[in-house]
């Protein structure tokens, strides 16, 4: 039998070894030059003003949550598919999150339902590049300026994606981005916030901080923050990887395009790209036909050695937002209850060849209504 192939494995090199090793032989472990280093490639490689660091995409939706002042009585505007940290950070400010369903084809959130659901307590929209495709972007900034909310996109899968040639990270007034190991670059765990907005940025950089600032060379606690920061060796792995981010980014668009090629199931549905914009294959997802049963597929693939799994939740049904808000979401997000029974995320990694490619394409050209 051959090698099992996960659906995800992190492709770490003597390089990146070679940095971390560098750093812990420093001794300098917590946050330092190495996460500066960081900031300053993403901030100069996306065209932002500023990056921002911290230790998880979570940590960085939670942290620009707040430093927007957004809390009890407020609304933000959400897809109901997406994973569910994006609800969670919502939830955890004690804001309120909206859910709007997503536009099956690109698995983003359906902008002309948005506007819909805006009321005086809405603070902000929170769109989400899901698998690594940007959302209508375009739209959502409209709908934004009209009726002056902010953007805050969750841009955890979305590192090096573009939407009318800007990179995901440089369009609202926050971006947070994840570097869990099944996004494209990882150090374990880890995040980072984009901005163009100083006060924004100086907020955001005290509270991952234990809100301290400098004032005329005097550590001072100016706000109760958290410690949200990252450490500098993970920080070194990080900047090992992002040295090849081109090289990374082009090869999964390579892979996918194989599998674009490859994949001709008529009970299989491969993603679309919209024109105007570049996907950062941070996941490839198929829909499956409703003839196909989701979970005897991946069972099915996992008897044949390929890892594979449900792409996002349709965050609406899970436990504890089912318990608290109860709403009917096939009738209010059909596309998004669609996405979670029937979506099947697929390997994508950088260690895989066409071969592997070629082996996962044809186990799914033989699936046959199950
Ligand atoms: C991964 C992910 C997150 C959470 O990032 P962590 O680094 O795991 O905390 C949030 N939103 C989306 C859309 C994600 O894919």
């Amino acid at each position: 039998m051959k090698d099992f192939i996960p659906l995800m494995s992190p492709d770490i090199r003597s390089s990146d070894i070679k940095s971390v090793n560098k750093v812990l032989k420093s001794g300098m472990l917590v946050q330092g030059k190495e996460v500066v280093c960081l900031e300053n490639s993403i901030s100069k490689y996306l065209n932002v003003k500023h990056s921002i660091a911290v230790s998880s995409g979570t940590a960085a939706l939670h942290l620009a949550l707040i430093t927007l002042g957004i809390g009890k009585g407020d609304e933000v505007i959400v897809p109901a598919f997406s994973y569910i940290a994006t609800a969670n950070v919502v939830e955890i400010v004690g804001a309120k999150p909206v859910f709007v369903d997503i536009d099956i084809e690109t698995f983003t959130i359906e902008t002309s339902l948005i506007e819909k659901v805006i009321t005086p307590k809405t603070k902000a929209i929170m769109p989400v590049h899901e698998f690594g495709l940007t959302a209508n972007m375009q739209k959502i900034k409209e709908i934004a300026d009209k009726n002056s909310l902010y953007i805050i996109e969750d841009a955890a899968c979305a590192l090096g994606a573009k939407d009318n040639n800007v990179f995901a990270g440089a369009i609202g007034e926050i971006a947070c981005f994840s570097f869990h190991p099944r996004k494209t670059i990882t150090c374990g765990e880890g995040g980072l916030i984009t901005t163009n907005n100083d006060s924004i940025a100086k907020k955001l950089k005290q509270l991952r901080n234990h809100g301290i600032e400098f004032i005329n060379d005097k550590m001072e606690f100016v706000v109760p923050g958290f410690n949200y920061r990252m450490t500098d060796f993970q920080a070194s792995i990080l900047n090992s990887m992002f040295e090849r981010f081109d090289d990374i980014i082009s090869f999964k668009a390579y892979l996918s395009g194989l599998y674009n090629e490859k994949i001709n199931n008529p009970l299989v549905k491969r993603p679309t790209v919209p024109k105007n914009k570049i996907h950062s294959w941070q996941t490839y997802h198929l829909l499956l036909n409703d003839k196909l049963h989701q979970k005897k597929i991946i069972d099915l693939l996992n008897r044949k050695g390929i890892g594979s799994n449900y792409g996002a939740q349709c965050i609406p049904e899970q436990y504890y937002y089912k318990k608290k808000y109860n709403l009917d979401v096939n009738y209010l997000f059909p596309n998004a209850t669609k996405a979670y029974n029937f979506g099947l995320a697929i390997p994508l990694f950088e260690k895989l060849n066409e071969e592997n490619i070629d082996y996962i394409s044809n186990t799914i050209n033989n699936f046959i209504k199950i």
